[in-house]
């Protein structure tokens, strides 16, 4: 059984963030959330970076970092591993900004 979220973010992709991060989050952008209790062992999210992310379902703390560290991984699409599980914990996405839709 699969729950389908979808997700609506703002975001200019062409804005560096560190520049400008109102204008960065000026442009929509949709996600969509595929929360399955089928993925592989030991994976927790992931995502095709084109704006789909599978979780487990999970809950809390737990989700919202699995979450943010695979629309991470969709807004810089060219970061390492390294970098992104820096940008996960840092400050830097908060979910609040983010509107929530379930369809
Ligand atoms: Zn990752």
């Amino acid at each position: 059984m699969l729950n389908y979220v979808e997700l609506l973010y703002t975001l200019k992709p062409k804005v560096d963030p560190n520049e400008n991060f109102k204008k960065f989050l000026d442009y929509y952008r949709k996600f969509y959330i595929i929360v399955s209790d089928y993925l592989p062992s030991f994976v927790l999210g992931m995502t095709d970076c084109k704006g789909r992310i599978w979780i487990r379902r999970l809950y809390g703390y737990l989700k919202e970092k699995v979450l943010k560290h695979e629309i991470l991984h969709n807004l810089f699409p060219n970061a390492s591993e390294y970098e992104i599980r820096r940008l996960t914990d840092s400050n830097f996405l908060d979910l609040n900004r983010f509107r929530l839709i379930f369809v």
